[in-house]
């Protein structure tokens, strides 16, 4: 039961640049390398992602859009492990019950791909809205999900959005923030119809050539590259093995890149990972934006990027779904110490 209540506090789909946030997630977490995304009407008549990731059997598929089914946990434990957002198996009922859903996938043992369509949890037929199965069809390895007409059935919802453009550029920044946190995964986001993307970005590469190509040359040359962890956690593999790392509650890793005093911007931007999923936290962004008190002139701010690895038991999972705030044990302390850090890493290029 407390597994259904931890989940239950889960997601729901806000908007289209949520939906798509979750889409991101399962084909990263499917291990793909290449990531396409399409879109029109900023997402409100059509998100698709192309991935070539492992694809999903097709003895999975009948129960795929059922809520909290995942192949990706089966006890609380695992749940506490896995981290943060996301991962209980509600994303894509979530979006089948307020969108169209179909799913392409391929896997690489398949000797062709398998189509299904989705409605209300359930695998439809597309057309006459029964029960049906998979239909085989033509595909590479992995998975296209395409979600058509998001909150066709909820009218109020519906009503609430009034910019295709602000949609569309809350996607932008999603996906512009996952290609920060996966230079190695090549992403492009292109409108329906549009002859060139939007977003493109070549896989392996690096995070500072991707923040350039993403954020411009202007942010790339003030960057600052720093590297922290927790003091208990002194790496030594000898008398330290994995499974003492995960009992140590309090051991954290955190790699960020921010500008110097020589870049501003007129707001803030801040990336935040926690265990690889992006996340808000108003008080961190706070914490390290008042780092630059003094550095920055008033009204000027910086760009943060920042990746924090914790014990997965320390993320607060039961967060109310409408808030997407973040919270972890040890919030302050860790705060404090990459504000310091930081602190220090500007002081030095001040002299
Ligand atoms: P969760 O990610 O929490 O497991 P989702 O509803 O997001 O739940 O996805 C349900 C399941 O569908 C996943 O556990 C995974 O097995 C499968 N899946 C979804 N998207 C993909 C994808 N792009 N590639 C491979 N498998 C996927
Ligand atoms: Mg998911």
């Amino acid at each position: 039961e407390t597994l259904i209540n931890k989940i239950a506090a889960g997601e729901i789909i806000h908007r289209p640049a949520s939906a798509l946030k979750e889409l991101i997630e399962n084909s990263l977490d499917a291990g793909s390398t290449s990531i396409r995304i399409t879109v029109k009407d900023g997402g409100m008549k059509l998100l698709q992602i192309q991935d070539n990731g492992c694809g999903i059997r097709k003895t999975d598929l009948p129960i795929l859009a059922e809520r909290f089914t995942t192949s990706k946990l089966s006890t609380f434990s695992d749940l506490a492990r896995i981290t943060t957002y996301g991962f209980r198996g509600e994303a894509l009922a979530s979006i089948s019950h307020v969108a169209h859903l179909s799913v392409v996938t391929k896997t690489k043992l398949d000797s062709c791909a398998w189509r299904a369509t989705y409605s209300d949890g359930a695998l439809v037929d597309q057309k006459t809205g029964k029960a049906s199965e998979p239909r085989p069809c033509a595909g590479n390895d992995g998975t296209t999900i395409t979600i058509e007409d998001l909150f066709y059935n909820t009218p109020t919802r519906l009503s609430a959005f009034r910019s295709i453009s602000e949609e569309y550029s809350r996607i932008l920044d999603v996906i512009t923030k996952y290609a920060i946190h996966n230079p190695t995964v090549s992403f492009a986001c292109r409108k329906g119809g549009a002859a060139s993307p939007d977003i493109s970005t070549p896989s392996a590469s690096d995070t500072p050539t991707t923040i350039r190509l993403l954020y411009g040359h202007s942010i790339a040359k003030e960057l600052i590259h720093h590297q922290l962890s927790s003091s208990k956690k002194q790496r030594n593999d000898d008398d330290m093995d994995e499974d003492e790392e995960e009992e140590d509650p309090e051991s954290w890793m955190a790699e960020c890149y921010f500008t110097n005093a020589n870049y501003q911007a007129k707001k803030m931007v801040f990336l935040l990972f926690i265990n690889h999923r992006l996340v808000e936290s108003a008080r961190m962004k706070r914490a390290l934006e008042s780092v630059y008190t003094g550095i920055l002139p008033k009204g000027s701010s910086p760009f943060v990027y920042l990746s924090l690895q914790i014990d997965p038991r320390s993320v607060d999972v039961n967060v109310h779904p409408t808030k997407r705030e973040v919270h972890f044990l040890n919030e302050e302390t860790i705060t404090e110490r990459i504000a310091n850090a930081m602190q220090e890493q500007l002081a030095k290029q001040n002299h």
